[in-house]
């Protein structure tokens, strides 16, 4: 058994103390005065006493036990966790940045105004789309916006039928929860034997009631869309227009463009692929991006400019709507704007090559111990299915904590659905060779323990800080606060 690290309550001796303070060059009045007698609590709280010095190392030692980019390999599946340059996190607090009131008028702010607007001019190069919203606060909320303003396209021109959106099975979790939300009914799509969008069940499927398909290209699967352009047809023929989930942008930035494919909507997770700090649950920032016709549609307000002067415009009669506070999370796209304009364009294809390198690289390497299916050239990640180690006794849960054993962080698991025992592997565009080499060794370790003693990996992890955890009862059941025995 581990032994449980002392809390502070345990360490504390009474005496002990953590600050000095000097000594008081005004009368005192005594407490009674300052605090009459019926709110004063009968008995003094239990806080632990302790030494400065204790504290310090305490709270060190807690933050070592976290796992971050900056500390480790991080191939969680669709979450592009690549390296976040910390010059980015200079540039953001800038004082002139950093101190910006947001009720400031557009006059005193047309530094921040006139970033947002060349933010805006990237992002539509990087997409082919015709406007962005820079307000959305992340993908999920990029993607709800993104179904209100179809929604609002089709109410527009007096068509109300159409109450259904369609996902490929392949899709991201947050596509059916951000439908479901938006008030639609999710229509499931099937892929056929090569992961692509099935076209005979799609065609089957479309009809007067289809609002829109929403699509990640590439898949979660990291499969390319061979028939996009047919995919794009058929919706359209229908009446429906096309969402694409541009988290995995990552793929495929300087090669292709979802506006080249037909997309009418687009959500970015600047977080990701543009390379801001997340995890934890933010900041983040999902900027929509629409063509033509949907422009009329989008948030209040929009960054304009008239001569050289930038200014919010809130002449939009047909907008949904605002749907963050001010202008969304204005530091997230600081920081993506700077690590766009140090990239270039040539840069940030190069980070699209490396991913996709990457990826196949990596992929190439475990196919030797592991079952990929759907093995086809890939673009950012792969999924392999462990469900050949499972029938010998330790799951894709199981290699993921074994990963931890040997100081990595886990793949995605059990995600996307139609992979058994997935394990959904993103390498990202900033890891070297010798690093993905060294994961690849430890794939390879973690497969010959199963053949050599499954239930052994099976209770893994056994070197980590806390060992395994009933994860349920961690759910169901949380214990969150000291209580004195
Ligand atoms: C991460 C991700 C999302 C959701 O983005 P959040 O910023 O976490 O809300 C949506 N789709 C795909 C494909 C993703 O990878």
């Amino acid at each position: 058994m581990r032994k449980r690290k002392a809390l502070l309550f345990e360490m504390g001796r009474s005496g002990r103390q953590g600050y000095s303070l000097p000594s008081c060059d005004v009368p005192e009045k005594p407490l009674d005065e300052l605090i009459p007698q019926n709110m004063k609590r009968t008995e003094p709280p239990e806080m632990p006493e302790l030494s400065e010095v204790e504290v310090v190392r305490h709270y060190t030692e807690l933050s070592t036990r976290n796992f971050g980019v900056d500390t480790g390999f991080y191939p969680l599946g669709s979450c592009t966790m690549k390296y976040n340059p910390k010059v980015n996190e200079e540039v953001a607090v800038l004082p002139g940045f950093a101190y910006l009131h947001p009720c400031q008028p557009d006059k005193t702010a047309q530094g921040a105004l006139e970033l947002y607007y060349n933010m805006e001019q990237h992002l539509k190069e990087l997409t082919g789309m015709k406007r962005f919203t820079m307000q959305p606060a992340a993908g999920a909320h990029g993607e709800l916006t993104g179904l209100m303003v179809i929604q609002a396209y089709h109410r527009h021109r007096d068509d109300h039928k159409r109450n259904k959106v369609l996902i490929p099975v392949t899709a991201h979790g947050t596509n059916p929860a951000t439908v479901t939300m938006a008030g639609y009914e999710v229509v499931q799509i099937p892929s056929d034997e090569r992961g692509n969008v099935d076209l005979e069940a799609l065609k089957e499927a479309v009809d007067e009631n289809t609002s829109a398909l929403m699509l990640t290209n590439p898949s979660t699967l990291g499969l390319f869309e061979e028939e996009i352009i047919d995919v794009a047809k058929v919706v359209h023929n229908a009446g429906g227009l096309l969402y694409y989930d541009g988290a995995n942008l990552n793929a495929i930035m300087g090669y292709t463009r979802p506006g080249d494919m037909g997309f009418d909507v687009v959500h970015l997770n600047i977080h990701k692929t543009l390379s801001t700090p997340h995890g934890g649950g933010g900041p983040g920032s999902g900027p929509v991006g629409v063509n033509d016709r949907l422009i009329p549609f989008l948030p209040v307000p929009l960054v304009d400019k008239i001569d050289d002067q930038f200014y919010f415009d809130y002449d939009l009669p047909e907008s949904i709507g605002k749907v963050h506070s001010f202008y969304g999370n204005f530091g997230v796209v600081i920081k993506a704007y700077n690590y766009v304009c140090m990239m270039g364009a040539k840069g940030l294809k190069q980070a699209s090559t490396d991913a996709v390198i990457n990826a196949n690289y990596l992929s190439s390497l475990l196919k030797k111990n592991y079952h990929i299916p759907y093995d086809r050239i890939r673009k950012h990640e792969f999924v392999l299915s462990a469900k050949p180690e499972l029938k010998k006794g330790a799951s894709a849960g199981d290699i993921a904590k074994a990963l931890l054993d040997r100081g990595f962080h886990p793949p995605t698991v059990y995600f996307p659905l139609i992979v058994e025992e997935a394990l959904m592997t993103e390498p990202n565009d900033t890891e070297s060779k010798e690093t993905l080499d060294a994961y690849a060794q430890a794939m390879e370790e973690i497969a010959r323990d199963i053949d050599e003693d499954a239930e052994k990996v099976a209770a893994s992890p056994h070197h980590t800080v806390v060992g395994r955890l009933d994860e349920v009862r961690a759910a169901r059941n949380p214990i969150l606060r000291w209580q004195k025995e």
